[in-house]
C-alpha cells in the first residue's frame, strides 16, 4: 500500500495510492487504515512529503562504501545526527542552495517512517512500529559540514529534508536497490543489503535515545557516490519497491 499527503481543493489530506488514483483515508494514517468513498485522480492533486515529521533522526556512516570514501572506521554503534521538521520538502518541490555555501550534495537514503511512540524497543519487535518506507535526500552543505566539525548546520538548512513521494507499506528492505541520479545520470548506485545497521537495529538504536512519535522519520545512511548538485539541476533518488522522488535545485532569492 501506498499512502501519500497531497493538497486538492485547497485541503490538506491523506490517501492511498491506486493505479493513478488516489483514494481519499479518515484522519491520519498511524492508527489504522480507513479508505473513504471520495477519490482524486493523481494528476489532479499535489503531493506533499507524505508524514510530518516532529524530527528526523538521521544516521551517519552506515553503508561500508560511504565510511570508505570519507575514510572514516565503521561506527561501532548508529552514528546518530538530527535534522529539523522545517528541512522536510516534499516531491518536486525547490532544494534551495544557500547563499553562505559552496558545494551542496545529494545523500540518496531510504526513510523509515515511524507509526507509533516507539521508546526503548528492541530490535525483535521494532518493524511493529514502523509505518513503511519512503525516499530521502539528506541534503548536505559539504564544505560547512568541514568547517563545523559537528552537522547541524550543514544539514539544516530549509529544503534540506526531501521526502517522499509517498509510504510504501509492504516492503522487505534487506536488499533493495538505492539509486541517485543527478540530471538523469546514474551518480549513487547502492543496496540496502550493506547496510551496516539494518532498520530493526536503527529503530532500536534511535528509540533508546529519544521517544519516537508517529511519522518520525529515520533517514538510514547513504550509500558510496555523494556529490555536489548546482542550481538548476534535477535530482532522483529512486529505491526498488517504492518510487523515485524528484526535486530540483534552486537559487537562494
Ligand atoms: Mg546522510
Amino acid at each position: 500500500m501506498k499512502i501519500v499527503r497531497f493538497t486538492a481543493s485547497g485541503r490538506r489530506h491523506y490517501g492511498i495510492l491506486k493505479g493513478d488514483k488516489v483514494q481519499l483515508i479518515s484522519g491520519n494514517p498511524f492508527g489504522g487504515i480507513k479508505l473513504l468513498e471520495d477519490a482524486f485522480k493523481l494528476s489532479e492533486v499535489k503531493l506533499l512529503a507524505p508524514c510530518v515529521p516532529s524530527k528526523i533522526a538521521a544516521i551517519g556512516i552506515n553503508y561500508r562504501g560511504h565510511a570508505a570514501e570519507f575514510k572514516h572506521d565503521l561506527p561501532a554503534s548508529p552514528l546518530m545526527f538530527l535534522k529539523p521538521s522545517t528541512a522536510v520538502i516534499g516531491p518536486l518541490a525547490d532544494i534551495v542552495y544557500p547563499s553562505i555555501s559552496k558545494q551542496v550534495d545529494f545523500e540518496g537514503e531510504m526513510g523509515i517512517v515511524i507509526s507509533r511512540k516507539a521508546r526503548r524497543v528492541e530490535p525483535a519487535e521494532a518493524l511493529d512500529f514502523v509505518l513503511g518506507y519512503t525516499c530521502f535526500n539528506d541534503v548536505t552543505a559539504r564544505d560547512l559540514q568541514k568547517i563545523d566539525g559537528q552537522w547541524t548546520r550543514a544539514k539544516s538548512f530549509d529544503t534540506f529534508a526531501a521526502v517522499g513521494p509517498w509510504i510504501e507499506t509492504e516492503l522487505d528492505t534487506s536488499a533493495l536497490k538505492i539509486e541517485t541520479r543527478l540530471n538523469g545520470e546514474v551518480k549513487q548506485s547502492g543496496n540496502t543489503r550493506d547496510l551496516i545497521f539494518p532498520v530493526a537495529r536503527l529503530v532500536a538504536a534511535v528509540s533508546r535515545v529519544m521517544t519516537l512519535l508517529p511519522g518520525d522519520v529515520i533517514a538510514s545512511g547513504t550509500p558510496e557516490g555523494v556529490g555536489p548538485m548546482q542550481p538548476g539541476d534535477m535530482v532522483e533518488v529512486r529505491i526498488e519497491g517504492i518510487g523515485g522522488l524528484v526535486n530540483h535545485v534552486a537559487t537562494e532569492k
